[in-house]
């Protein structure tokens, strides 16, 4: 006999939940601390000067393009804005459409709009990543970039993606946000394409709370990001207030990361490694145990060797099933959660309706055809983001966690599949 799932009333699998997100927050430890508190007795937590400098944000970039094998990295407040950051660094805005996956965090799209673009969406792939075969269906004249988010850990078809760019001369940023440390093909995913970018905040894989990064190996693309970010000062060359009558001042933002964020990034970097590698081998095990489970399918990985390790996604013949999977592997305490609630981004409300803070519509109302957004437009995502869960594997997990989600999605499988 099968055992009772706990819905059931049968004995969960585990009495507590798995443990909790946050890869890389969860490993705060007395070195960020000691960062924290080596800028704070300095009194100096502006990147630019005070009375005794540590240049913690300085050091952050860095370490940061070391890594990731790129010249430039310029540190930034927020993921979002490394965003518009770079692509004001492409010169994209008015009148420009940005093409992006249709499931992706709300800030992708949001991105582009307060930039001054308007995004257009393709489907994505069983790798819940942009599908490379659907770009080139959604080019047209007013199309200047592409933005491949890799979506949880997983790595967009790069080559493909850039291929496609190239033949179309379209710019093209990655949204490595949920992806720090990420592999495509042996290179870090942020280095393969015009200028990559990242968050800091508290849910990505490593955290400062907020914080964000773009980096590039173009020295013109890294200037014009330093220059938007900082009121068009470029105070690497030009020093504090320089404002040099040259061509490329330019009207900006402050967008700076502050010493604090740099001294505590610093030290979640040098954790990078260790956190990739925890959750890759806890990915193996639990993959290597399930993987002939029958009925059980997976998300598509486009490079095994470059996958994060830090979710285990599932996906279901339909959105039925996936619901009373998920539930009743809640019942045994492993909870499996849902992209984005399972809908795609233009579904978000301010999004669909297009709605702005500007009162004319803008950046909508400047197209002679008007870009409009509607349920249904991309079928398969819709229908493949209803029908996949994932399971939150962190830094934290040990074996027995491992065996826990092991023996739950077998016991849940043989009920349900
Ligand atoms: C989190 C996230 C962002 C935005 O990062 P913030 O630091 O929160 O502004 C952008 N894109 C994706 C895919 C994200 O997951």
């Amino acid at each position: 006999m099968t055992e009772k799932l706990a819905i059931d009333g049968g004995k969960p699998v585990r009495e507590k939940s798995l443990p909790g997100e946050y890869p890389g927050g969860m490993l705060y430890g007395k070195e960020e601390l000691n960062a924290v508190i080596d800028v704070m007795k300095r009194k100096s937590p502006f990147r630019y000067y005070g009375p005794d400098m540590a240049w913690k944000a300085k050091a952050f970039e860095k370490a940061f393009a070391a890594k990731m094998g790129t010249k430039h990295c310029l540190g930034v407040t927020s993921g979002t804005s490394s965003l518009v950051v770079a692509l004001k660094a492409l010169g994209i805005g008015s009148g420009d459409k940005v093409i992006l996956p249709a499931s992706t965090f709300i800030a992708t799209a949001g991105a582009v709009i307060v930039a001054g673009a308007v995004p257009v969406f393709a489907e994505i792939d069983e790798s819940l990543n942009i599908n490379p075969d659907a770009i080139e269906g959604m080019i047209d004249k007013d199309t200047r970039c592409i933005i491949p988010v890799h979506l949880l850990g997983n790595p967009c078809k790069m080559d493909r993606i850039m291929k496609i760019a190239k033949k179309h001369k379209l710019h093209v940023i990655e949204d490595c946000a949920q992806s720090c440390g990420c592999k495509y093909q042996g290179k870090y995913v942020g280095s393969l394409s015009d200028i990559g970018c990242f968050s800091l905040q508290m849910n990505k894989m490593i955290t400062a709370g907020e914080g964000g990064a773009v980096i590039t190996d173009n020295p013109k693309h890294y200037e014009m990001a330093a220059r938007y970010h900082d009121h068009g000062m470029f105070r690497e060359s030009e020093g504090f207030l320089g404002m040099k009558e040259a061509d490329s001042v330019i009207v900006g933002e402050n967008y700076r990361m502050s010493e604090l964020t740099g001294a505590i990034a610093l030290e979640q970097l040098k954790k990078l490694d260790r956190i990739i590698s925890a959750m890759r081998k806890i990915k193996k095990l639990i993959k290597d145990e399930i993987k002939d489970v029958r009925g059980l399918a997976f998300r598509k990985i486009n490079d095994p060797d470059g996958d994060t390790g830090n979710v285990l996604c599932m996906i279901f013949p339909s959105a039925e099933i996936n619901l009373r999977f998920r539930k009743a592997l809640g019942g045994e305490h492993i909870n499996a959660a849902v992209s984005y609630g399972g809908e795609a981004v233009y579904m978000m409300p301010q999004i669909l309706h297009q709605r702005t803070a500007d009162r004319n519509g803008f950046p909508f109302n400047q197209f002679k055809k008007k870009v409009t957004y509607k349920k249904g437009m991309c079928p398969f995502t819709e229908d493949l983001l209803k029908r996949h869960c994932y399971i939150h594997i962190t830094s934290r997990f040990t074996e027995k966690d491992a065996e826990d989600v092991v023996t739950g999605i077998k016991k849940v499988a043989e009920h349900i599949l």
